[in-house]
């Protein structure tokens, strides 16, 4: 792997080695896992996103993360992919805005099971890349890990801000260098839909899913 700069080692809460790293997709979690190797930190990457609509999405951006976790021997654990789950808890949510109570809803849904993982299987910390977008609202991320954490003794989120000391150039660098997969909505099919709407407003064509990649050249950030 190819650092680019001097990074300061990452300081893990309470004395800790050992982390488990909920990640939304490879994009985002590109500078998160580079940072946490440099440091020297124990990592297990946990994929659980039962939000992301339809199939062929979900398996595109789950297979950019297992690519990326296979090239640097980063253990990856592949969850259940239980969308009816996750329908079922964002009824009456369906026409919600993007960083409102269907959101918080579903970052709650996955950290849950990222704190149930932790606690079955040792790891005192649990972390997740999706705060490092900058489409995301970072306070009801750190909330709803928290929330998640609280349910074990012991176990810690990790509300550490993956933006700051340049992080958030340093993932759409990694994500070119990568070339991954890019998407262009949050996940859910109701953020597909709004995006759609919104395209549709300013005469764009609707998106097409497995086309666009960081470096390509209608791929940039
Ligand atoms: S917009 Fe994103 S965070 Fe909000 S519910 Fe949909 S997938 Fe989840």
């Amino acid at each position: 792997m190819t650092i680019a700069f001097e990074r300061q080692p990452l300081p893990l809460p309470g004395g800790h080695e050992k982390v488990l790293l909920h990640s939304c997709c490879a994009p985002c979690s590109g500078e998160v896992m580079e940072a946490m190797q440099v440091s020297g930190i124990d990592f297990t990457i946990f994929f659980y996103n039962p939000n992301i609509h339809p199939l062929k999405e979900y398996e595109l951006r789950k297979n950019e993360n297992i690519r990326f976790a296979e090239q640097f021997g980063i253990p990856f654990v592949d969850a259940d992919y239980d969308r009816d789950n996750w329908f079922e808890r964002a009824k009456g949510m369906e026409n919600e805005p993007e960083r409102g109570v269907r959101c918080t809803m579903c970052f709650d849904m996955r950290f849950e099971r990222t704190a149930l993982y932790a606690h079955e299987h040792g790891f005192p910390v649990i972390t997740s890349s999706l705060g490092i977008s900058r489409w995301k609202n970072m306070q009801q991320i750190n909330d709803c890990g928290v929330r998640a954490a609280a349910r074990y003794p012991g176990l810690i989120y990790w509300e550490y801000n993956w933006r700051k000391g340049g992080g958030s150039a340093r993932m759409i660098e990694i994500s070119k260098r990568e070339q991954f997969y890019q998407q262009e909505y949050c996940g859910c099919a109701y953020s597909l839909r709004d995006s759609n709407r919104q395209r549709r407003e300013a005469g764009r064509a609707p998106i097409r899913l497995g086309v666009k990649y960081y470096g390509d050249e209608d791929g940039q950030a």
